[in-house]
């Protein structure tokens, strides 16, 4: 049976097409640069200096605090360069540039063995080890999501299969090409969790993958494919726990508060490979599109710079208007085309002049278009007025901090307002204001 969540919107995804029949391809550029805050939380430490020669999959960057994840060499070759680069937001971030050696000289690789005889209690700490952290976009550090506190129990594995954003297939094609990689992970995951039920999350637009995945779990004990309407944001975390297991997830609170931990398929693939291979993360599947020659899923090394994706994607078809990391509705525009992919780069969507233009926003017509495509049931109007009056405590008493920007009420509004564009501001706003007190924004 096909499910699905309240409100959310209808998106044209007629842009998938120009990838999603076309097999995953290898690309190898002459150079990466790696950043040390490629995961949310405190960057990490260099530990690598200008002319060391490394090896791929050695750590050339050591985690930092709670939340902490190493970075690891995506090539074999020299380090020329240690420094600050700037990235998206106009940030300036700490990047190890590698020149390629072409040789692909592994560091020493310890693997854990078959995920199903592997130790349970030494799945985490490799998953931390391999540098882990969410590969659907939101990067946050996996062994944390996997280390519930003693009182908080999982008794599901959702696998986020749904893609739901726009231009985006790259999971599409993993489902497709490396299936039994997604399954090892999940069951890998369900192991550390000490769980028995396993979904894989799949949208009804993609009917290939859920035959391919049903196929293969069927095979495997616990584990079952949730077939999903094709709706935005489908694969939002709080979205598929509402569908698969009717529990809201209340504000402020986490999956784990009901029962439920939700990993991407990307992010299962990779802990398969850390613990059947001991593979950290070197490299990921990110769908170039837009309007470059020839869209692709290309499967390239973490650290390689836009600038020679969109090369081997046969450069620009037209002038570019901007480039975003990620899909439609999500992405985040880049400042130029030297800055590197991270390990959470689903997309490099190119964007023509026109499409790019930004509108003026008009005034609020009270039409309550915003509220009905609210998957949170939030009221984006009137948060809008308290944030564009700056008050953030108003905006709070709104629940602004459980705003998931998914761009819904944007999309809909047709008066254009910039109403998720503002929420991020609040949010950031009062998440400032939180830690200059010492606490929590929510
Ligand atoms: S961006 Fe926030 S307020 Fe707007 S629809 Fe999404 S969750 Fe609701
Ligand atoms: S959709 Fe736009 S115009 Fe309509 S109520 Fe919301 S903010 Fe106002």
């Amino acid at each position: 049976m096909t499910v699905t969540f309240k409100r959310g919107v209808h998106l044209n995804y007629s842009n998938k097409k120009a990838t999603r029949a076309l097999s995953v391809r290898d690309f190898v550029s002459e150079e990466v640069r790696l950043i040390t805050s490629m995961h949310i939380g405190a960057p990490s430490t260099p530990c690598v200096k200008k002319g060391d020669h490394v090896l791929m999959g050695q750590v050339i960057a050591e985690p930092v605090g709670f939340l902490g994840i190493p970075v690891h060499a995506s090539v074999s070759g020299e380090v020329t360069n240690v420094g600050m680069i700037p990235y998206i937001g106009e940030a300036n971030v700490q990047c190890i540039t590698i020149a390629n050696d072409f040789k692909d000289e592994w560091v020493e690789l310890k693997p854990l063995g078959d995920v199903e005889t592997v130790d349970p209690a030494l799945i985490v700490p490799a998953i931390k080890n391999a540098g882990i952290c969410g590969m659907g976009g939101a990067s946050f550090p996996t062994h944390v999501k996997l280390s519930p506190k003693p009182e908080q129990k999982c008794n599901v594995v959702l696998v986020n299969g749904a893609e739901c954003e726009t231009h985006l297939t790259c999971d599409h094609r993993l489902m497709l090409e490396s299936g039994e990689k997604i399954i090892g992970g999940l069951r890998a995951v369900m192991r550390a969790l000490n769980v028995d039920k396993g979904v894989i999350c799949i949208e009804d637009n993609k009917p290939d993958a859920i035959e391919s995945m049903q196929i293969l779990a069927a095979r495997s004990q616990g584990i079952s494919v949730q077939v999903l309407k094709t709706k935005y944001p489908q694969g939002g975390e709080k979205q598929l726990i509402e569908v698969v297991t009717k529990k809201q997830v209340p504000a402020g609170k986490l999956p784990i508060d009901v029962g439920a931990v939700v990993v991407n398929v990307g992010t299962c693939a990779a802990i398969y490979d850390a613990i059947v291979y001991g593979k950290p993360v070197v490299s990921r599947i990110t769908t170039v599109t837009g309007c470059v020659k020839e869209p692709a899923n290309l499967r390239v090394r973490i650290g390689t710079v836009v600038e020679d994706m969109i090369g081997a994607c046969g450069g620009f078809s037209e002038e570019p208007g901007k480039i975003a990391f990620g899909g439609g509705m999500t992405g985040l525009c880049i400042p130029n085309t030297d800055i590197p992919m991270a390990k959470s780069t689903n997309g490099i969507v190119v964007y023509n002049d026109k499409d790019a233009r930004s509108i003026d926003e008009g005034p609020c017509i009270r039409c309550g278009k915003c509220v009905a495509a609210c998957p949170i049931g939030l009221n984006p109007y009137l948060i809008k007025r308290a944030a564009d009056a700056d008050k953030l405590d108003v905006a709070k008493s709104l629940y602004v901090n459980d705003c998931i920007l998914c761009g819904c009420c944007s999309y809909e509004c047709p008066s254009r307002r910039w109403l998720t564009a503002s929420f991020k501001i609040v949010k950031q706003k009062l998440a400032a204001q939180a830690k200059a007190k010492g606490g929590n924004a929510k």
